[in-house]
């Protein structure tokens, strides 16, 4: 039996931290599983909190090191899983997943766990893999309850109503117009990185030598490259039109998803503070945005008023599948 106090003892061997922390999180998060009872709700099988740490867990079975790099405004983990090659302070060169960012956005973190379950069986060579399924945590939780409540919410923020996605350290607080019409809703946080799950994760990948990089969102259809700060083109556009096209067919051989820099994608709209161009400024990582399908928009009244239905589409393995199919070239390493 590990202690409460054990688990902030760094003596402890590493993996009995992880698995320490893993089930502590989840009998804090006790409840049924939810994708069951969405299923039968017509939104899809979406798992909820508890049983994504139940996935974290399996994969650390399947070898996976689990790293606890910090806590969440309300206190729990924020987990990045390793593979392959120990990628701090080393020279190796590593590929970063996140997803989770946005707190509504659930096919990016089915979509993460796939490509984690596919990576499992690749050998890796001399590359290492960090993911970051849930980077927003209690975002997650929040929505996690609505859901069991019945109520359709929309959820954009962290526990202290920041969008995770503007609080990244590249032109940091630099919004456009429009944004800043909408106010609180892309509201950038007090400083870059002021918030807990950005700020661990910058210490964290700070060690790393970062030359990948890979946030899952949802819903445009899009795979998406820097800038989101300006429609000005980067040194190496290049390589991202490459990946990004390529990228774009396999999600959706039948109908291509979009492959732009963010900034054109938006219309022009711009806005700082992006993972996205924080790791290609900050690491000089090949980097890249995709909204993971087109969501769950339809005309039936279930739908059409929910906002986790526009986020997310109604057969999550499917798209799931597609996608991890289309990313898991770039994450293992491979050329263009
Ligand atoms: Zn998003």
């Amino acid at each position: 039996m590990v202690t409460l106090a054990a688990l902030t003892d760094h003596d402890l061997p590493h993996e009995e931290r992880a698995h320490a922390f893993l089930a502590q999180a989840r009998l804090r998060n006790e409840a049924p599983a939810l994708a069951p009872v969405l299923a039968a709700r017509g939104v899809g099988p979406y798992r909820g909190y508890n049983e994504v740490l139940g996935e974290i867990e399996h994969l650390v079975a399947q070898g996976y090191r689990a790293h606890p790099i910090g806590r969440s405004v309300e206190g729990e983990p924020i987990i990045a899983l390793h593979l392959g090659q120990e990628p701090r302070g080393t020279l190796a060169r590593a590929t970063v997943i996140l997803s989770g960012v946005h707190p509504m956005e659930w096919i990016g973190v089915e979509t993460n766990l796939r490509v984690l379950q596919r990576l499992a069986e690749t050998d890796l060579r001399d590359r290492a893999v960090i993911a970051i399924p849930l980077v927003n945590p209690d975002g997650f939780r929040r929505v996690d309850k609505s859901l069991r409540a019945g109520r359709r919410r929309f959820i954009r923020h962290n526990a202290r109503g920041v969008d995770l996605n503007r609080n990244f350290d590249s032109r940091w607080g630099r919004l456009g117009l429009v944004q800043r019409l909408l106010g609180n809703l892309f509201h950038p946080g007090s400083a870059p990185a002021s918030e807990p799950e950005v700020e661990s994760i910058a210490h964290h990948l700070s060690v790393c030598r970062v030359d990948r990089a890979l946030s899952l969102h949802s819903f445009g259809g899009a795979v998406l490259y820097p800038l989101a700060s300006s429609t000005r083109p980067v040194h190496d556009v290049m390589e991202h039109r490459a990946w990004a096209t390529r990228m774009a067919r396999a999600c959706d051989p039948r109908k291509p998803y979009k492959a732009a820099s963010c900034a054109r994608w938006a219309k022009g709209i711009t806005a700082g503070g992006l993972e996205l161009d924080w790791f290609h400024e900050r690491h000089g990582a090949v980097s890249f945005l995709i909204e993971c399908s087109r969501g769950g928009r339809s005309l039936r009244p279930s739908r059409l008023f929910d906002p986790f239905a526009w986020f997310n589409p109604p057969r999550p393995d499917r798209e799931a599948d597609a996608i991890a199919n289309a990313v898991t070239p770039f994450v293992r390493g491979d050329l263009p």
